[in-house]
């Protein structure tokens, strides 16, 4: 593997780290508020992210490379709404698909087709991640507005159950 995409490759793990801590503080966040259906699904979220990092983590190892543990930022917290943490969430969700993108450009311009065949699975992720997130905001906005609606919305989200990723290494 060549040095920037194993680098680039290795930063991710610190990135998808960070993702499952600002969901983790999304969570905590509904969860200081009563909306303990809104905190399962950012919980949830968080276990994935941790997955994702791992991903990282065992294809690095798998190919001979180092990897470097680097400081995870603090995240956001303080929300001035419950609709903040869901706009939050799909900003964040469009700035890892660009990160994506950037380690997938590295391995194409190294002719690298085996991270390009790994990353595969994290382009169609992000779609998925993006979608699920900007339907959160959508639904919030629709259902979410009077307190009956919210409260079948909480209900709702209170269903969401993991499950590890599909791809296996
Ligand atoms: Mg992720």
């Amino acid at each position: 593997m060549n040095e920037k995409v194993a680098g680039l490759s290795n930063d991710q793990i610190n990135k998808e780290l960070y993702s499952a801590y600002l969901y983790l503080g999304f969570a905590n966040y509904y969860e200081s508020v009563g909306l303990d259906g809104f905190a399962n699904w950012y919980e949830i979220q968080a276990q994935e992210e941790r997955d994702h990092a791992m991903l990282f983590y065992r294809y690095l190892h798998n190919n001979g490379e180092k990897v470097t543990f680097k400081t995870i930022e603090q995240p956001e917290s303080g929300f001035s709404g419950n609709t903040e943490p869901l706009k939050k969430g799909l900003e964040h969700e469009k700035y890892v698909t660009g990160l994506v993108n950037d380690i997938y450009m590295a391995a194409y311009e190294d002719h690298d087709f085996r991270t390009m065949q790994f990353l595969n699975w994290f382009v169609k992720e992000q779609g998925e991640e993006e979608t699920n997130a900007a339907e959160l905001i959508t639904k919030m906005e629709l259902f979410g507005t009077d307190a009956k609606g919210l409260y079948a919305l909480n209900n709702e989200l209170k269903g969401r159950t993991y499950s590890a990723p599909s791809l296996r290494l």
